[in-house]
């Protein structure tokens, strides 16, 4: 179970959006299930259909989260076109056995669809997004 609040669905569609017709990616810090941050990240491929995280990017990132006292707990893209599942090059990318993968689609343009996964060797196992309530408290 991976728990958003409201405002952080927001965030995410809208960063979708924004990059639309190209996909969008980021970072999900947090603590345990719950997400607490969200990293807005740039597509380095630039591409409707993959998309690659700047390494430098990635480690100023990685960095201030331990610093804010969070933990990595996730990575999130958009599919502007395709349903939120994994593509297969998602799968081959998928690095990190203990962190949840965000899909946001953007198929249907008027109902975008979230969805959260594990990828563990190349297995997909879908899971339950909760709805984290806003007023929680943030670090
Ligand atoms: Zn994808």
């Amino acid at each position: 179970m991976l728990y958003l609040s409201e405002r952080e669905k927001d965030q995410l569609v809208g960063h979708s959006r924004r990059e639309y017709p190209d996909e969008a990616c980021g970072i999900l810090a947090g603590k345990g299930e719950r997400v607490q941050k969200i990293y807005q990240m740039i597509n380095a491929d630039k591409s409707t259909r993959t998309f690659f995280m700047d390494p430098r990017e990635q480690l100023r990132v990685m960095k201030e989260i331990r610093s804010s006292g969070l933990d990595f707990i996730g990575i999130y893209h958009s599919h502007p076109e395709s349903r939120a599942f994994p593509s297969t090059h998602d799968v081959k990318l998928a690095y990190y056995p203990d962190v949840w993968y965000v899909i946001i689609s953007l198929r249907d343009k008027d109902n975008p669809e979230i969805k959260a996964y594990k990828i563990v060797e190349g297995k997909i196992e879908e899971e339950s997004i909760g709805l984290n309530p806003e007023g929680t408290p943030r670090l």
